[in-house]
């Protein structure tokens, strides 16, 4: 439609005023633009477009121009949302049926039909923790899903990070002491009240600690720290397990991935707790990175900025 004319870009009405100076204040900061916007065709059809503007320098470095890209992803965006609500619907229509699995089970194990034999009890217990298994991917696709489509709203409230850290440190002693592991809390600060999504803070520290538990080997230790500076408080989880490598850092945070996983063994999760942390932080303002050497150990580290917080 463009090719031959003036581009649309520059004809008033195109773009909204605003969204105009926005990329324009941009570009003189000489900084590149993306932005999705909607816009109408021709023959009226309204499509959504990713639009992105890069200044063009000369070799002084004054801008002479810019380069704009607009890229017409209605069809792919209509596919995303399908998609997404079809994990949706399935996820929620998969926990019902594994919810009464779970209680048959259980009630069987418990001896409520009648004694069991020790083999049975062996194949209901295996049973019972791949339902446990099946619950936790499904509640981690319906959470991820829910991010993906910014429908998670954080319920914040002023809340002391210190004793939040340490409940779920007590908590999971027992656990760690009996895969012969030393579990540890550390800070020097008191109390520090911020304002923050409990639940989701929790559910990000359980699963950092989680993961050290489970690759830490028998005699390691796992150490839990918090820590603050001017702006931010700043908790790390190190442990003295497996450790992952350096072409394996910034994967981690990958939806699915899990270092060196084979199909039919080894670690049982679900390769989502990481990148469901990472965006749960993101929703605080904070930022999540992980130090590791291969073979020595690993250090999760989150920081949640102190701007809200209440003295
Ligand atoms: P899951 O633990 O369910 O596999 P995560 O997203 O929490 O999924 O972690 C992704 C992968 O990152 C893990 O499978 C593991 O390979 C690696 N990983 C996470 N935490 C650690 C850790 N503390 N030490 C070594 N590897 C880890």
């Amino acid at each position: 439609e463009v090719i031959g004319q003036t581009p649309r870009i520059l004809k008033s009405g195109a773009l909204s005023q605003d969204t105009y100076k926005e990329f324009w204040a941009k570009l003189l900061l000489k900084e590149v633009v993306f932005k999705e916007l909607t816009n109408k065709t021709k023959d009226g059809k309204t499509i959504t477009i990713e639009a992105s503007a890069n200044p063009i320098l000369d070799n002084s470095g004054n801008i002479i121009g810019f380069l704009a890209i607009q890229h017409d992803v209605t069809e792919k965006k209509k596919l995303e949302k399908i998609k997404e609500e079809f994990l949706s619907t399935v996820s929620h229509e998969l926990r019902t049926p594994l919810t009464s699995m779970k209680n048959i089970t259980t009630n069987i194990l418990v001896g409520v039909t009648g004694e069991i034999n020790p083999k049975q009890k062996r194949y209901l217990s295996m049973m019972n923790q791949d339902i446990d298994r099946l619950t936790r991917l499904i509640n981690d696709l319906l959470d991820m899903s829910k991010i993906e489509d910014g429908k998670v709203i954080l319920v914040k409230k002023p809340t002391d990070i210190i004793s939040l850290t340490l409940i779920l440190v007590e908590k999971l002693i027992p656990i760690a002491n009996s895969n012969g592991i030393n579990l540890e809390f550390v800070s020097n600060i008191d109390k520090n009240i911020i304002n923050i999504d409990r639940d989701k803070i929790e559910q990000i520290i359980t699963n950092l600690i989680g993961n050290a538990l489970k690759f830490t080997p028998n005699n390691g230790k796992v150490v839990v720290k918090i820590d603050e500076s001017e702006n931010e408080i700043l908790c790390s989880i190190s442990d003295t397990g497996v450790g992952i490598a350096n072409s394996e850092l910034e994967k981690v945070f990958d939806k699915f991935y899990q270092v060196g996983r084979v199909e039919g063994q080894g670690a049982k999760g679900t390769g989502l707790g990481l990148p469901i942390a990472k965006e749960l932080i993101k929703l605080h303002g904070g930022r999540i990175w992980v130090e590791s050497v291969a073979g020595k150990g690993s250090t999760f580290h989150f920081t949640i900025p102190k701007e809200n917080m209440q003295k």
